[in-house]
């Protein structure tokens, strides 16, 4: 192992856990002795690791701090994978420093390592068979969920993951509800176990403007993956996040939001829900925004499955927060309308998202599910959402988003319309 921080050490002591002879590397003497778990042995220096079969590294995301050690790695233990820890950096540019770039993988691991259980294994161009299975067995050894991704940006779990933060800001700049309705729709709503401003405080919004920066750099401008001038403004503020104590929250002594009421009960059958609402007159918001037809007094909703929270938008109307209320759901009013509310505009921007990862090859549908809901604690994957609010419900709200705002990031994924046109699972359509 090379790198004793953060992810090194965890990763060591996976190894050693698995029986596995593991030796741990840092120029930093300290660091390193902070890394040494038991059964992990330190190299003091890389010639150390001569004899090694597997090295993974997990050193600073710098590509050419990298790349030196790639072609040093390979020159110290010719015949050993080389495997990298990488979040960012295409494997395929690591992989042409080392003297046998077939040798080398990408080995993604998740925070903390112990506890995730999630491993994704990145086959770069140059990638062969050898290093691609070293790495899974010894991913499976650890116990680790092996999922295989394409070396592209964010690789598999991170760009299908990109759209959560990415519609989350998008809504804030249409003004469509307010960053703590939009979290506290995402919880409530959308059943996330945090709403996506949390995240991004926790995460620091300086880090999510730069890995926003690098998907739009590596994609050549992917219009999905372009950072928010929100985030470059919260930046320049100073707000960063839980580490500066202040960010899209203020963090002090207390909490930094109100409590979620519990749950009473399982949420009410979608369908019923929406078979009660649609007999009192009012609008399925997938479709195009209710306010932008001609009746003003429309009242519009949005509800996924399974949620504990409807969204209300257009004309307000007591009657309809009181059908909902009765039935147990909270209740959140949206400052407009927009396709699909907060949280389903959100849900079907992940299965577009992932449609197209599908789609161009960046992994399996069911890799795809694994890695969001094993890789990012999201309460289903998003194979898994487009079945249950069904293909054509989503391709609806895509295109309802595109009809009103004419942006390459709500095209829908050729994959997704392949499913509607065909009646189909995003499964069934990619086999
Ligand atoms: P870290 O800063 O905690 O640790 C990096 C370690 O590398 C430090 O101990 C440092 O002393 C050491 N180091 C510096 N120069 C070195 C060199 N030339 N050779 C070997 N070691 C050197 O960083 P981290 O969070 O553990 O991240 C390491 C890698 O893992 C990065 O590529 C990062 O993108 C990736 N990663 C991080 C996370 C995360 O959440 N932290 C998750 C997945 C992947």
């Amino acid at each position: 192992m090379v790198g004793a921080g953060t992810m090194g050490a965890g990763i060591a002591q996976l190894g050693a856990a698995a029986g596995m002879e593991t030796q741990l590397h840092d120029p930093d003497a300290e660091a390193l002795e902070r890394g040494l778990e038991d059964g992990v042995s330190p190299a003091s220096g890389l010639d150390e690791l001569a004899g090694c079969e597997l090295i993974v590294e997990a050193a600073p995301e710098r590509r050419e701090l990298k790349r030196d050690l790639f072609s040093r790695l390979s020159g110290i233990a010719p015949d050993a994978v080389l495997a990298t820890n990488t979040s960012s950096i295409p494997v395929t540019a690591l992989a042409s420093a080392a003297a046998r770039p077939e040798l080398v993988v990408g080995m993604h691991f998740f925070n903390p390592p112990a506890k995730m259980r999630l491993v994704e294994v990145i086959a770069a161009a140059q990638t062969g068979d050898q290093a691609l299975r070293a790495a899974e067995s010894c991913a499976e050894a650890m116990g680790k969920r092996v999922i295989r991704a394409g070396d592209g940006p964010g690789f598999l779990v991170n760009r299908c993951g990109r759209p959560f933060g990415a519609e989350a800001l998008r809504l804030l700049t249409e003004r469509v509800a307010t960053v703590e309705q939009i979290d506290r729709i995402c919880r409530l709503g959308g059943g996330f176990r945090m709403g996506p401003f949390e995240l991004m405080d926790l995460v620091g919004i300086d880090v999510g403007l730069e890995v926003a920066k690098s998907f739009t750099e590596l994609s050549f401008g992917e219009p999905r993956w372009r950072p928010s001038p929100l985030q470059q403004r919260m930046v320049d503020a100073g707000r960063l996040g839980r580490k500066s104590g202040r960010g899209w929250y203020e963090y002090g002594d207390g909490r930094h939001r109100a409590r979620d009421p519990e749950p009473s009960g399982e949420p009410p059958p979608w369908a019923e829900v929406r078979g009660a609402a649609e007999a009192a007159g009012l609008r399925w918001s997938g479709q195009r925004s209710p306010s932008m037809r001609r009746d003003p007094s429309i009242t519009g909703y949005y509800l996924l499955p399974g949620a504990r929270l409807v969204e209300l938008s257009g004309a307000r109307s007591e009657q309809a927060e009181e059908l909902f209320t009765s039935m147990g759901l909270e209740v959140e009013w949206l400052a407009c309308d927009a396709p699909g509310g907060v949280a389903g505009r959100i849900v079907c921007q992940l299965v577009n998202e992932a449609a197209f990862a599908i789609g161009e090859g960046a992994g399996s549908a069911e890799d795809v599910d694994a890695g969001m809901t094993l890789g990012l604690n999201h309460p289903r994957g998003p194979v898994a959402w487009g079945q249950a609010i069904g293909p054509e419900e989503v391709l609806v709200t895509i295109e309802a988003l595109w009809a009103e705002r004419r942006e390459e990031r709500y095209r829908s994924a050729p994959l997704l319309r392949r499913a509607v046109a065909r009646g189909v699972s995003l499964e069934e359509a990619a086999g």
